[in-house]
């Protein structure tokens, strides 16, 4: 993995900050605030086979793909991990994570635990994981719910993922009850900016701390 600055004289490793969560628990929301607030961490848009919804622009929230794409893709080995969840299938592509670390930048992921754990097992070291729980379970159900655009039937299915997801919170690195939207936000950004700072991905301060006791 490639280095990137962290202070402008310390080289760092770039690093895969992951946010996964059931669907409802405001990780959307999170991502959002935390691209908004820092300059340094960009998306990850995945493809997907779904279809869009209302609102989504291709190549910003999805690349919107067919399937025969996206096997043409897994098969050529373009995607970094890749998961079926529901009837569709999702992949993160590989040559812009792989561009954005070695430009110095991070990159954030907004995937499931299936890709959550392909990502940590193939760059272990360099993945962050953080997993979002909503406040309670009856306040995950209203928001279902009131997700105008769905039937019944995709509300119980979403259900039936959330609790599917929620069983794999203890894989995560940070676990963050969402119960106010700004505090939520403050601690995504607090853990990014830890994580940043960990030796082991400082790989520029023995030469930084050399030269300054060059001087001592
Ligand atoms: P939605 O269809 O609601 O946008 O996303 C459904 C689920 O797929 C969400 O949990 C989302 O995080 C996950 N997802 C989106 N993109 C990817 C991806 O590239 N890889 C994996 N493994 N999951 C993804």
């Amino acid at each position: 993995m490639s280095v990137a600055a962290t202070e402008p004289h310390i080289a760092r490793r770039g690093l895969l900050f992951i946010i996964s969560s059931p669907s409802g628990a405001g990780k959307t929301t999170l991502a959002r605030r935390l691209l908004a607030a820092d300059s340094g961490i960009e998306m990850s848009v995945s493809v997907t086979t779904r279809a869009p919804r209302p609102g989504e622009q291709d190549g910003v929230d999805y690349h919107f793909v067919d399937r025969d794409r996206f096997e043409t893709m897994k098969s050529r080995g373009e995607l970094l991990e890749w998961a079926r969840v529901f009837d569709n299938y999702y992949g993160t592509p590989r040559q812009p994570v792989e561009a954005a670390i070695a430009a110095g930048k991070d990159v954030l992921f907004d995937i499931d635990w299936q890709g959550a754990q392909q990502l940590s097992e193939k760059l272990k070291g360099d993945v962050v994981l953080v997993f979002v729980l909503p406040p309670s379970g009856n306040v995950l159900e209203d928001r279902l719910k009131s997700r105008a655009q769905d039937t019944a039937e995709i509300v119980a299915r979403r259900m039936a993922a959330a609790s599917a997801e929620i069983s794999h919170w203890a894989e995560y690195d940070y676990v963050i009850v969402n119960t106010e939207i700004e505090k939520s936000a403050a601690a995504v950004q607090s853990i990014l900016v830890a994580e940043r700072l960990k030796r082991d991905r400082l790989l520029g301060l023995s030469d930084f701390v050399r030269d300054m006791q060059a001087v001592l």
